[in-house]
């Protein structure tokens, strides 16, 4: 492109490197799995999403390639002309059971999910109050959705009653929205007490159980089977592309809810259906989490195994299989996630903008093995005190 519009792309990309902001997507070349191929070389893989270890598992890639023979590679269009097969309603009502809900909702992503549902539900005659390490959809969708938004210190409950207090009766209708595991620190929203809130102001609650499902809970319902507040009033949006190792994002709720999202959320009505693979390979999941509850054990059973031998003052506080090692700033990020990397372990390290504090973001697979485990806790404590040595 030559046209002289287009020159402030090359400005700002040059703006973006300046600040050390660039970066670029790493090529795997191998199955998803705890251990995987990146560029050639083979790593203990600590940042994945995929926390059962189900993104490669036969059994799911088995269903994919089984629904891709009966129905074909795509969905062909909108679940509401040509795009809906028996597959999506099964799926639907899978996740409805998982989370004792009357319905769900399948969508192409969680971002799409929670994008969708908070433009559906609430518009300029509303408040969104939101947690402010929100996820990036949680915020999109209420900028989308164009109801006032107000942000609430992280986790704090009587900020947001203040804010309430404030502001609540200058709106119609009110909502609520937060990370149920919050995706960089991997700490809990307090869910009881944000359910009383929601009740005295008369506001809507969603929480974004993007990490919580399949990991959290008896059955692995979330942060909301968790806290025991499964049939409390509350939306309930996920993604099935991490524990359950597929790709598309869900709603969980009443069945009025679900029936409105149908006939409201535009990320949903003009958007083409889930593909038949990753429909099939979601339900067949949700089968697994529940026929193998031993997953769900192990991948505790590892998240423990960390955090006992992991040093406690380096850890942020955590509930969940999002472990963050504190480091002192991006450099030592940086540095130390290169050190892992040369020892054949992929830890990403996270750092401002992104989050306020660098750190490296374990993510813990209920298929890493004790060794692995051991390597890890060894290389980290290693390399701290290489890098400081005053700690
Ligand atoms: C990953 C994530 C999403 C988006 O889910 P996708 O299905 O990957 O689009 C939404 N919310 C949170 C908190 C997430 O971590």
């Amino acid at each position: 492109m030559t046209h002289a519009a287009y020159d402030w792309l090359g400005h700002s990309l040059a703006t973006i490197k300046k600040a050390n902001w660039y970066r670029t997507p790493k090529t795997i070349t191998s199955r998803a799995g705890a251990i995987v191929e990146l560029e050639g070389r083979t790593f203990v893989n600590f940042g994945s999403n995929d926390y059962l270890g189900l993104a490669g598992d036969t059994r799911l890639i088995d269903a994919a390639v089984a629904a891709t023979q009966i129905y074909g590679t795509g969905s062909t269009g909108s679940r509401l002309t040509s795009g809906h097969r028996q597959l999506h309603r099964d799926l639907e009502l899978a996740i409805a059971a998982l989370k004792q809900t009357e319905d769900a909702l399948v969508f192409s992503s969680g971002y799409l999910a929670n994008m969708g549902a908070i433009a559906a539900i609430v518009g300029k005659k509303d408040a969104i109050f939101g947690d402010q390490y929100n996820h990036s959809s949680l915020k999109n969708g209420a900028k989308l959705s164009g109801a006032t938004p107000f942000e609430y210190p992280h986790n704090d409950v009587e900020a947001l009653r203040l804010l309430l207090t404030t502001h609540r009766h200058n709106y119609r209708r009110c909502l609520i929205t937060t990370d149920s595991v919050f995706s960089m620190d991997g700490d809990l929203c307090p869910l009881p007490e944000l359910i009383s809130l929601a009740a005295e102001f008369e506001a809507m609650l969603l929480i974004d159980e993007a990490h919580g499902t399949g990991v959290l809970g008896a059955t692995g319902a979330g942060v909301a089977e968790y806290f025991h507040c499964t049939h409390q009033p509350m939306i309930q949006v996920g993604t099935l592309s991490k524990a359950l190792g597929s790709l598309g994002g869900y709603v969980a709720g009443s069945a009025q809810l679900i029936d409105f999202l149908r006939n409201r959320a535009p990320s949903w009505i003009y958007t083409t259906g889930l593909s038949p693979a990753d429909t099939a390979a979601a339900l067949t999941a949700l089968q697994v989490l529940q026929q193998e509850p031993e997953r769900k054990q192990q991948l505790w059973a590892n998240i423990n195994y960390l955090k006992a031998h992991l040093k406690q003052d380096e850890l942020v506080p955590s509930n969940s299989a999002i472990l963050c090692f504190g480091v002192e700033n991006p450099q030592q990020a940086l540095t130390l996630g290169h050190l892992l990397m040369e020892a054949g372990l992929f830890v990403p390290a996270i750092r401002p903008p992104t989050v306020p504090t660098s750190r490296l973001r374990v993510s813990v697979m209920a298929t890493h093995t004790p060794a692995q485990l051991a390597q890890l806790v060894e290389l980290l404590r290693d390399s701290c005190s290489a890098l400081m040595p005053h700690s």
